[in-house]
């Protein structure tokens, strides 16, 4: 099958100042988690994205400088020559497969608190660092000087950026991250001399630079900005008409102007609280006030919204991240007529906290991603099956379904079965919960996916017994039985169940979810952190339930500050009108009272409800599985060579380590046994000699 006419215009060939995109796909600067620590991993998961047919392929944002780095966070550097060879193998890779391979510089100024380099920072004006953990590190207001060795600094990352073989240098004004940006705003831009006051004075630095850079490298090297649209941080901030009369008074002065929301967490902005062309209001109109292509996002993943997004003029580029992320083949699913094909990203973020806990991304949708490298799994190809013919997939939750799909890929017979009367296990159940309902693509992919393997039959509705499986002659059978959420309060802040003497009624997620839903006043106790504490507070106020939610933290949901969507979940409850005590956890439920208790001086609060509704933690279902492995010794006779526990049942955690443990048991099984040998490859830092 073919492309669809309909999405000719996706594929047109675009100019960029000097270089040409092949196509409107066009991967913006997105971070991984692995960065300068990571280059060969990050390198190929770029090679990949090539390979699918993204006309432009940017590197995460680089530090230009070491006097500007945001340390503890692992980004790219580009401080002196000796990083041009990092620098060099991302590029190469984009360029192998027709790609524009783009960088963006960053100087962090008053987003860098310099912990690493132990230089003071530099800011337009003086004030503290502001970053997400208000190190206690002020910025001093740059001189002159600094102001010109700045631009010197920026022709010199542009030299070595071209010297990589960058196609496209792209400046950072975004986000609050990029020191453009603080001397566009007047919020982060006191200054009275030249670079500070009039729209024309603050984006002096910008121009300078601009130009500099176009000087230095634009024989060879687009130059393009990336802009927030509008600052959100109150009055003060840069307003989105502000932005327009800078584009208009500056319209030919980027090569091309890649428009981002205003804060990450408005960018980047979780399905929970963002929709689809979520900026689309930001952006309509800008492109009429230039000559120069725009490149804007908003978690694109219909072919038909892209389209829309380039024929009424909005944009000239369909910008992505996450989209790019969850399915690296978007491009090309889309010229090979395989719409259907494409795997949604679901707007979970999972990808962003990898990024802000320093670790290294993951993907709720796409596990390969960031294992293109470590562990050599492509997101498109497979190993044909090994020796064994036959496996039992049990459970058919995010685990068993992604086990089922790769080993359905690789040429098994494969049979899933599971005991409910739907597919997708909790991503099924909790697609129906406040602001979740694209987690379900998780299921959809999937199922549709699976429905075209012949070699795959999925019986619902059959809950299997041990007898069951060891009487079905597989070879080999995976149990992913999920988990269920416990009633007793056990978690972090209580190891033992908390004191209960029965007198309220205590409800937990699984019950919410089944639709028993509690009455009247209810305690919410959250140990878990994640959403769905305030999920459930959402549902229940909306239910008209009088919702206090507790908690041991010192932030409703606060994990979900990796996830970008902390402060979002706050709001929304204070909207609902939701009681929140924060640093208390539930010290125990007597005489028809839930007792608060201070975590830091133990002071108990007795609080008014008809309920408590427990969300503290999930056990593994993992019983079946103990008994067959009680049973091991009857596997043999019965032609079964292994049984395994994946997923929630092995250990509860996001949805996205669930689909990683399908996916990893699926390219494994019938592998060689390595022993203590580790699973991936890695890069060690290299001793000089001196
Ligand atoms: P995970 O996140 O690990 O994939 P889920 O909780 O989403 O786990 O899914 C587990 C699935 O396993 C559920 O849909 C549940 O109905 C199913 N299941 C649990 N026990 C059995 C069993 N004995 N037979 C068939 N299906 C089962
Ligand atoms: Fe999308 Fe979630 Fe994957 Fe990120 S982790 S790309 S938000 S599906």
């Amino acid at each position: 099958m073919g492309r669809d006419p309909r999405y000719d215009i996706l594929f047109e060939p675009v100019q960029i100042g000097p270089v040409t995109a092949k196509n409107r796909f066009y991967q913006v600067p997105h971070c991984n988690g692995g960065g300068y620590r990571d280059p060969s991993a990050a390198a190929q998961m770029r090679r990949v994205k090539a390979e699918g047919g993204w006309g432009v392929i940017f590197t995460e944002q680089t530090e230009m400088h070491h006097s500007s780095e945001i340390a503890p966070y692992i980004e790219l550097r580009l401080w002196d020559d000796e990083d041009v060879p990092i620098l060099a193998k991302m590029a190469e890779a984009a360029h192998e497969q027709g790609a524009l391979a783009g960088t963006e510089l960053t100087y962090a100024g008053v987003n860098g608190p310099n912990l690493y380099s132990r230089e003071i920072p530099l800011a337009p004006t003086a004030m503290p660092i502001r970053t997400y953990t208000s190190d206690p590190v002020s910025a001093r207001a740059m001189t002159k000087k600094d102001i010109r060795d700045l631009r010197r600094w920026h022709r010199n990352a542009c030299l070595r950026a071209k010297s990589a073989d960058y196609d496209l240098i792209c400046l950072y004004a975004a986000h609050g991250h990029g020191v453009f940006q603080h001397f566009l705003s007047t919020a982060t831009n006191h200054r009275s001399d030249e670079y500070g006051g009039s729209l024309e004075n603050r984006a002096r630095l910008m121009r300078e630079v601009i130009e500099e850079c176009r000087d230095a490298v634009g024989d060879r090297c687009g130059i393009t900005l990336r802009l927030s649209l509008i600052e959100t941080i109150g009055e003060l901030g840069f307003s989105n008409s502000e932005v327009r009369d800078l584009i208009e008074m500056h319209a030919e002065l980027p090569d091309l102007w890649d428009l981002a929301h205003g804060t990450w967490a408005d960018c980047s902005g979780p399905s929970r609280f963002k929709e689809e062309a979520a900026q689309q209001d930001l952006v309509e109109g800008i492109k009429k006030l230039t000559p120069k292509p725009v490149v804007g996002v908003g978690r694109f993943t219909s072919p038909d919204v892209m389209v829309k997004q380039v024929k009424s003029g909005i944009l000239d580029f369909i910008g992505a991240a996450r989209p790019s992320i969850a399915d690296p083949f978007i491009p090309l699913k889309i010229d090979e007529g395989r719409i259907e094909d494409i795997r949604e990203c679901i707007g979970c973020n999972i990808c962003i906290s990898g990024d802000m806990t320093m670790s290294i991304s993951r993907c709720t949708q796409n596990p390969t991603f960031m294992e293109e490298w470590r562990k050599g799994w492509h997101p498109e190809e497979f190993d044909v099956k090994g020796e064994s013919d036959s496996v039992l997939v049990v459970g058919a939750g995010p685990a068993g379904l992604e086990a089922a799909r790769v080993l359905g890929e690789r040429g098994y017979q494969v049979v899933l079965a599971d005991a409910r009367t739907e597919i997708g296990g909790r991503v099924t159940r909790e697609r129906k919960l406040p602001g979740l309902s694209a987690w379900g693509r998780v299921a959809d992919y999937r199922e549709y996916q699976l429905s075209q393997m012949p070699n795959v039959d999925i019986y619902l509705d059959n809950e299997l017994t041990a007898e069951d499986i060891l009487d079905f002659g597989f070879e080999h059978a995976v149990l992913a039985t999920g988990s269920s959420w416990r009633a007793d309060g056990v978690s972090r802040y209580h190891v033992a169940a908390l004191p209960n003497d029965g007198s309220l009624p205590v409800y937990t997620p699984d019950d919410l979810m089944d639709g028993r839903l509690p009455d009247g006043r209810v305690v919410i106790y959250d140990d878990d952190h994640y959403y769905m504490g305030g999920v459930l507070a959402e549902l229940l106020a909306e239910a008209g339930r009088e919702v206090t939610l507790l908690t041991p933290s010192a932030h409703v949901s606060a994990w979900t500050n990796n996830t970008l969507e902390q402060a979002s979940i706050h709001a929304r409850l204070l909207e609902l009108g939701v009681e929140i005590r924060l640093n208390h956890a539930l010290g125990r439920i007597e005489g028809g009272q839930p007792f608060g208790q201070c975590v830091f001086s133990g002071a108990e609060l007795a609080h008014s409800a008809d309920a408590v509704l427990m969300v503290a933690s999930r056990v593994g279902n993992d019983a079946l599985w103990r008994t067959l492995v009680a049973r091991e010794h009857e596997w043999a006779e019965r032609g079964i060579r292994s049984i395994k526990l994946i997923g929630d049942a092995e250990a509860p955690a996001p949805i996205a380590w669930a689909t990683y443990a399908g996916h990893r048991y699926a390219r494994e099984l019938d592998g060689p046994d390595i022993g203590d040998a580790l699973p991936f490859r890695r890069e060690v830092t290299q001793l000089k000699n001196d």
